[in-house]
């Protein structure tokens, strides 16, 4: 209160004094002027500072604050060091509050901090969570109200010293659930609010509990006890719901009295204070490793694809693997479907203040992303697009069941097909320029993605969303891939990016367009030109015209060099046949089997 007084006291005295000064007489006025002028500055600063006063104190700044001390009559303002702001009922203090970002601030997956007003009481338990500011593309839209207060509400009653873990924890650790489909982002809410409400904890004199003394048998067989199982033996010392000191008790004293939900075993400082970021790779490590593996593999593929392309009913096989691998495993398991919210976000971060926390916070994000950048310069974005977009691949396999249910299929005429095209630049365009003045503003008009309902929320969401998503994918049972030729704006973007590529690893024949179209009729991304030519922009690199390529039963060009290999064969044969009559003639002494002059057009 003392804070709001001096300002107010000082207010009434220099409006006082201006009050006398407009009562002297215009001489008197003229040589005091600039005194007055000083006193007007100083009154103006005093109104400044008595308004500012005011709107310090937490609750008039966050009301939630009152919901988390419900007793309390009065709250302070942030001060101190770290900020923080003492809740009183009456003269006894009840605990503190204060704002995560004003004590750490750990970049999240959007690349900024979450904002968290915290509250905990003197038993050092937490009393309440409310995030205030964020721009988590997945708490923008996707995550309801309702499910981010079921995940806050779980902190409530836990120490400040407690060691809570997302998911599962082991021993010592106390484990919380996550929010399906944003794991990353609690992850990393969780790190801020445990480590800033520590720091806070710490500078207010609050100090872990001691471990608990171990309990020895012979003491519990003197005291006529059973041996207890291992984990009980501290159980009184965690048992929740002490209460908290009374008001008689001094602040030091009420801390130093704490018996609240000690942890079993603390953090250590090098763990605490260890980036976010490592912990998460480390937690990770399985669904790490599986990536990598996967990655390697897709990474022969596209070495030993001429091999592949040789083996048709191999590639399938490989191929519808590594799409269900893709769906499963990238997507729903792991959640690592890449988005054009990524592209604005590092658009932004490199305009803005590029850290690279912010991006490693997501390993699997992170390495799909590094993957992608090589191929897009190796291969173009077909590899994203054609192997380990979750979403992507979706649309493929509905397609094939379709096909093999007999679904009749429909393509655009050529010429609709390349006015649609543009679409999905004309999206990414629009994006880009929105998140230029309001990245939340693009966050969430990217819900034009179905990815984060399809994949990320595994089509736990609201009906709109729902019915937006399975009907892209009902879509494109009819037509392969309807919303990555004509609407996706991170498919514009890798087209883009793909533009830089330095090889051109599909082979051609010099008749593929002149006149052949053989390929080009069975392309399901319409993405061979009517010359013959790949527009690697929209291949999804899914090998299907490579196989055609090397098939000599159905591939023009290839047909006629077997059947010329065959007639030479033949020819051969007859004059083999006919030496003993006629007498060597000569064309078995050097290897003459079957020209092969080719019309393959190398791969650049
Ligand atoms: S175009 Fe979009 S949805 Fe389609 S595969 Fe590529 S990134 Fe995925
Ligand atoms: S058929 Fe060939 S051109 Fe068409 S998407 Fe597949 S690899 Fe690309």
């Amino acid at each position: 209160m003392t804070e709001i007084k001096a300002p107010i006291i000082s207010l009434y005295q220099a409006g006082f004094s201006l009050f006398k000064d407009a009562c002297l007489s215009a001489h008197e006025r003229f040589v005091k002027f600039p005194a007055i002028i000083l006193r007007l500055l100083a009154l103006c600063l005093l109104v400044g500072m008595a308004v500012t006063a005011h709107a310090e104190t937490i609750d008039e700044l966050y009301p939630a604050v009152k919901t988390f001390f419900p007793q309390a009559d009065r709250f302070g303002a942030l001060e101190g060091k770290p900020l923080a702001a003492a809740i009183y009922q009456g003269q006894r203090l009840l605990g503190y509050a204060f704002l995560t970002s004003d004590i750490i601030r750990i970049p999240a997956y959007s690349g900024h901090p979450i904002n968290t007003l915290v509250g905990f009481d003197l038993a050092g338990r937490i009393v309440g969570i409310r995030i205030v500011e964020h721009q988590e593309p997945i708490l923008v839209v996707g995550i309801t109200e309702e499910r981010l207060q079921r995940f806050a509400r779980q902190y409530q009653g836990k120490s400040v010293f407690d060691d809570i873990v997302i998911g599962s924890g082991v021993e010592g650790q106390v484990a919380i659930d996550s929010i399906s489909g944003a794991t990353i982002t609690v992850m990393v809410e969780n790190a801020t609010l445990m480590r800033s409400v520590r720091r806070v904890a710490e500078s207010r004199g609050l100090s872990p509990p001691p471990p608990p003394a171990p309990v020895t048998v012979d003491a519990m067989t003197a005291s006529g006890k059973e041996k207890p199982a291992a984990d009980n033996v501290t159980a009184s010392a965690s048992a929740p719901g002490k209460s908290a000191p009374s008001a008689a008790v001094t602040h030091a004293k009420a801390l130093s009295s704490v018996s609240h939900a000690a942890p079993k075993k603390n953090i250590t400082a090098s763990v605490q204070d260890e980036p976010t970021w490592k912990g998460v790779w480390r937690k990770r490590s399985f669904q790490i490793a599986v990536l990598v593996t996967g990655l390697v593999v897709l990474t022969l593929v596209l070495v030993f694809q001429d091999w592949l392309a040789k083996r048709p009913r191999l590639l399938i096989y490989v191929r519808d693997g590594y799409l269900v691998f893709t769906i499963i495993f990238i997507g729903w398991y792991s959640l690592a479907q890449l988005s054009v919210v990524n592209v604005l976000i590092f658009v932004y971060s490199v305009m803005h203040h590029f850290q690279w926390e912010g991006f490693l916070i997501d390993p699997m994000i992170f390495i799909l992303w590094a993957f992608v950048a090589v191929t897009l310069l190796l291969w173009g974005r077909g590899v994203y697009c054609g192997w380990l977009c979750p979403f992507g691949a979706l649309q493929e396999m509905t397609q094939q069941l379709a096909r093999r249910l007999g679904v009749r299929q429909f393509e655009f005429p050529e010429m609709v097909h390349e006015r649609l095209w543009a679409l999905k630049y004309i999206i990414l365009l629009a994006l880009f320029g929105v998140s230029l003045q309001s990245l939340v503003q693009a966050e969430r008009l990217a819900e034009i993605e179905p990815f984060k309902t399809a994949i990320t929320l595994r089509f736990q969401r609201e009906w709109g969303y729902i019915f937006f998503a399975g009907g892209l994918i009902l879509i494109s049972a009819f037509n392969r891939k309807f919303y990555c030729k004509y609407l996706c704006p991170l498919g514009a973007a890798l087209a883009i990016g793909g533009e830089f590529r330095i090889f051109d690893w599909l082979r051609r024949h010099r008749e593929c367009g002149r006149p052949c179209q053989v390929c080009a009729a069975e392309c399901q991304v319409q993405a061979i030109r009517k010359n013959g030519e790949i527009n690697a922009n929209e291949c999804h690199y899914c090998l299907d015209c490579q196989v055609t390529y090397w098939n000599d039963q159905k591939c023009p060009p290839e047909v006629e060099r077997r059947r010329r290999r065959e007639r030479s064969v033949r020819a051969r044969e007859m004059v083999r046949g006919m030496e003993p009559i006629i007498g060597p003639s000569g064309l078995f002494d050097q290897d003459q089997a079957g020209c092969d002059a080719c019309s393959r057009r190398e791969p650049k």
